[in-house]
């Protein structure tokens, strides 16, 4: 399977700002956009403004880097958003949020959507029971995620990363019981609820062309 090999903090500095895309880390000082906020690669960056299909192309990448998508994948669910009815930078955005990759860090099961791509890709979570190791599996209302146990103990890197959960607020969209380590999918998402703050219109604006 293709994937992004770069150093992840490369792509927020690319974009010029946090894309939160590993974690606590992201939070503390160590971050690289904090030590060295200029693009990868250019010493004396030129300050001409960009123009309007840099700006779009940027908010496309920021969406791809977020969700760790790559760009054919990117382009599938682009168009999977248009063919659909209602508005396409909406639909495109729920469908991303629909990720089982990133549902499991809306959960806060994960630190971040790479971590949990990561955790899903070895098979560490089940959907409605059976095991499901596909990131990119779009969550429906009514599946049930919840962490592959082995009989009744839970292995310790769990308990570490569920230890005082929820760790931060779980979209309204989502169900999430500490008790069993599980989350519903109550509705789809709602947009007003995601914190990414990419803007969709640019996005639509550059594959309109
Ligand atoms: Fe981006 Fe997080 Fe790396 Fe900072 S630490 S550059 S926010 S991925």
């Amino acid at each position: 399977m293709a994937r992004y090999t770069d150093p992840v903090c490369r792509q927020c500095r690319r974009i010029g700002e946090k894309l939160f895309l590993k974690g606590d880390r992201c939070f503390t000082p160590r971050c690289a956009i904090e030590r060295r906020r200029r693009p990868p690669g250019s010493q004396n960056p030129r300050r001409r403004r960009p123009s309007d299909w840099a700006f779009q192309l940027r908010e496309k990448q920021k969406a791809r880097f977020i969700y760790g998508v790559l760009e054919r994948q990117f382009r599938n669910y682009f168009d999977m958003a248009r063919d659909r009815p209602g508005v396409t930078g909406e639909n495109l955005l729920q469908i991303l949020e629909r990720r089982l990759d990133n549902v499991v860090y809306r959960l806060a099961f994960v630190d971040s959507r790479r971590q949990g791509r990561q955790l899903v890709n070895h098979g560490h979570f089940h959907v409605n029971g059976g095991r499901m190791d596909i990131p990119s599996y779009l969550v429906r209302p009514g599946d049930v995620i919840s962490w592959k146990r082995v009989g009744d103990s839970t292995p310790e890197f769990i308990d570490t990363l569920t230890d005082g959960l929820p760790k931060r607020p779980v979209p309204t969209w989502l169900r999430m019981d500490p008790a069993k380590l599980t989350g519903e999918v109550a509705a789809l998402p709602d947009n007003t609820e995601i914190d990414t703050g990419i803007d969709v219109r640019l996005i639509v604006e550059f594959y309109s062309k």
